[in-house]
């Protein structure tokens, strides 16, 4: 695999999650080849997920400010500015990118502006949705007709892919990187008690109640949701006597989770968690009440019942492993779901996102790829 020419690899990412399942690619592509890799941080979540590319020592070479305002439009043509001149500056012989924000989209634009193949962590999730989740379902599908590799988590995703006409060469099976930066996470944990240790006080504070973990970040979370999402999680914890933590994400329209749930005796809302601190809580968790993707996927590795705050998940195997379970908006429903998940065993640890070896797989594709293949269109 060691070429003799120089090859680099610009890893890019933005948001927390992006960070986290491109951490172990960022990884592993540093194993094998120190010298190929680069990491960009586009900036679009400010601070989010910076500590952990510093536990892991990534130091990203290129660390962009995030375009002024909050329009939407705006922010992805500004990254497409930033992220450009970044790949000018890095001159890299692919582009590395993760699922479906702002940042994918505009570092996969930039980098085919410029004739540089594209590699797509994550490729292949599809809700059938337009609007939910909006705007991650079009971006995702946006990426696609301009990846030169489609790194497929699951096997269903790989069938998406097919059935929109991507060449079956171009498609690799290869898990979840979530699982990898989860494995690798617990590992770090169980290894030393001093990292994640925001969680320590917050496991403490429930004196042995059962924990219900929570977080509502997804647009299509209006207020109106968000005030069904508030009564069930009250009602919940009023009826059922658990302990619930809320880590408020910034973005969330959260005022009326903070107008209910603040002072209410046995709900603690939190800032953000670094992840170590988040996974030591998720496995201390007896409940996950989420709107998020990656939380799925970890919560069926570790076996833990995940009600999902959406009327749709591109997560279906989550829903086939008997962890997740769909509750929309609906206060009602998230009360009678969490009931029955508390009222029996927790599900059995699940490999259906993956068997935590994902990065290693791309980076060994793609390095093969670009050492020994200089016809590098898409
Ligand atoms: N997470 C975290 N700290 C928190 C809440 C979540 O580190 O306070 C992690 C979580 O473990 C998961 C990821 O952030 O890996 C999920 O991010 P988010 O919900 O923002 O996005 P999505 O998964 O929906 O893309």
């Amino acid at each position: 695999m060691k070429g003799s020419f120089f090859v680099s690899v610009l890893i890019v990412a933005g948001t927390r999650p992006e960070i986290i399942k491109l951490l172990p690619v960022a990884l592993a592509m540093r194993e094998r080849r120190g010298d190929a890799m680069r990491f960009c941080h586009s900036g679009q979540h400010a601070e989010m997920g910076r500590d952990l590319l510093d536990a892991a020592g990534i130091l990203p070479e290129e660390a962009l400010d995030r375009p002024a305002g909050n329009d939407i439009g705006r922010l992805l043509s500004g990254m497409i500015t930033t992220i450009g001149a970044a790949i000018d500056r890095q001159d890299p012989k692919a582009v590395v990118v993760q699922g479906d924000t702002a940042t994918t989209l505009a570092a996969s634009l930039a980098a085919y502006h410029r004739h540089i193949p594209i590699a797509h962590v994550e490729a292949g999730l599809r809700s059938g949705n337009l609007a939910r989740p909006w705007p991650e379902e079009g971006y995702r599908r946006m990426v696609t007709p301009i990846t030169r590799w489609h790194f497929a988590p699951t096997e269903a995703a790989a069938t998406a892919l097919r059935c929109e006409n991507v060449a079956e060469g171009a498609i690799e099976t290869v898990g979840n990187t979530v699982i990898d930066a989860l494995h690798w996470a617990c590992a770090r944990l169980d290894a030393d008690s001093a990292l994640g240790t925001a969680a320590g006080s917050l496991i403490e504070g429930a004196q042995g109640r059962p924990i219900v973990l929570a977080t509502v970040h997804r647009r299509e979370a209006d207020e109106t949701a968000m005030r069904r999402i508030a009564a069930g999680l009250l009602s919940l914890v009023e009826s059922e006597g658990v302990q619930l933590i809320l880590p408020l994400h910034p973005r969330s329209e959260s005022a009326p989770l903070r107008e209910r749930l603040g002072g209410v005796p046995r709900v603690t809302l939190t800032d953000p968690l670094d992840y170590f601190a988040f996974v030591r809580l998720m496995r201390a968790a007896r409940l996950i009440v989420s709107d998020s993707g990656g939380i799925q996927e970890e919560a069926t590795a570790l076996g833990r019942p995940v009600l999902v705050l959406r009327d749709v998940t591109e997560r279906r195997e989550a829903i086939a492993a008997g962890s997740a379970r769909l509750v929309g908006y609906d206060a009602e429903a998230l009360l009678a779901g969490a009931r029955w998940e508390l009222s029996r065993p927790m599900p059995t640890p699940s490999t259906v996102f993956g068997d935590g070896r994902a990065a290693g797989r791309i980076a060994d594709r793609i390095l093969n790829d670009i050492s020994g293949d200089l016809n590098l269109a898409p």
